[in-house]
């Protein structure tokens, strides 16, 4: 195998994967399995952090279980749905391992590949992030996705690598430095881009979800799209001046042509009543938009003032834990 040659478990690295579980009682003994499988044969001390993010299924009963049968797999239950971003954020803040990997439970995201990614962090990435070639997911998501990225990656001050998920390996260091942003409302793929450091990207083919159905609903998915672009873009704020620019000059051509019909073509025309009604709707339409720009940064600012924590943890099994992170 292509690891550390140390094999002493007093030398060996720590190794945590993390997976946020939301009603996952179809997949859960499939991922069990798969996974344990995996951590007896990888040359590293492994703990497994199950995020119970909360599920109303048997998911917390099943975890609860895999954690008396093999210490290695802890539980973080939540006190209510608190959504994926934040399930991984308690992930990352309760891992105590010297790499962290993020993955879903349904096992798109497949852990054969970890060994490839540890390799890549044992020469020296600092985190290692997987690049989605092919997706076999239905067309209008794929075709969103594709969409998403790309524009985030033009509007955005930072490069969030295109087709890249929240699936990765972080060292501790990047780990460290992501838990002490205190932001809110988490876009981890983001905030992963935002620290630097060494990262690489690697292939592969995101399978189908493995049981169950999908739970990240479309408005669940919107509002992350929308945290992806409000939490790394000021270009929506600079849209309305845009607009503003485009429809003062046009507003000012259209004047002259008007002023040069009354003067010099048809001075006795009745005053354009539709000219009015449509130059009305087209500013006021403008001032709504802008509005509701301004609207979605202060709405997240408030949330950030607020200061309430993240999450609310109702128990944990076999990891150390806060009981309310502020
Ligand atoms: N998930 C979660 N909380 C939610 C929604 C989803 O913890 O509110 C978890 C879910 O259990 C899974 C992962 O996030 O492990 C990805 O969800 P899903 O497979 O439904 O989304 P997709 O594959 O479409 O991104
Ligand atoms: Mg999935």
């Amino acid at each position: 195998m292509p690891f550390a040659a140390c094999q002493e478990k007093s030398c060996m690295k720590r190794v945590s994967l993390v997976f946020p579980v939301y009603n996952e009682e179809e997949v859960l003994p499939l991922l069990y399995e798969r996974v344990h499988h995996l951590l007896d044969q990888l040359p590293y001390e492994t703990e497994v952090i199950l995020v119970n993010d909360g599920s109303r299924d048997r998911s917390l009963e099943m975890m609860i279980r895999y954690h008396q049968e093999d210490p290695r797999f802890k539980v973080i239950d939540f006190s209510r749905n608190f959504g994926h971003q934040i399930a991984i954020t308690a992930g990352m803040d309760a891992a105590t391992g010297d790499a962290v990997i993020l993955m879903d439970a349904d096992l798109q995201d497949p852990p054969e590949l970890l060994p490839q990614f540890l390799q890549k962090w044992e020469e020296g990435f600092q985190v290692v992030y997987a690049v989605r070639k092919k997706r076999k997911e239905h067309i209008f998501k794929r075709v969103a996705y594709f969409i998403f990225y790309r524009l985030l990656q033009k509007i955005s001050n930072i490069r969030i690598p295109l087709d890249s998920g929240d699936f990765c390996l972080m060292d501790r260091t990047v780990i460290d430095a992501i838990k002490n942003m205190g932001e809110r409302r988490r876009f981890v793929r983001g905030l992963r881009s935002w620290v630097g450091f060494k990262q690489v990207g690697l292939e592969y083919e995101r399978d189908k979800r493995q049981a169950g159905e999908v739970k990240y609903t479309f408005s669940k998915l919107m509002r992350l799209a929308l945290d992806g672009i409000f939490s790394f873009s000021y270009f929506p704020l600079q849209i309305a001046s845009y607009l503003g620019f485009v429809v003062s000059a046009l507003s000012f051509v259209a004047m002259t042509i008007y002023l040069y019909k009354k003067l010099f073509i048809h001075p006795d025309e009745p005053p354009g009543f539709p000219t009015l009604i449509t130059v009305a709707l087209f500013l006021g339409g403008i001032q709504l938009l802008s509005l509701g720009v301004i609207g979605e940064y202060i709405g997240r600012i408030y949330d950030e003032v607020k200061r309430r924590p993240t999450y609310i943890v109702r128990a944990a099994y076999g990891c150390s834990f806060e009981k309310e992170k502020a």
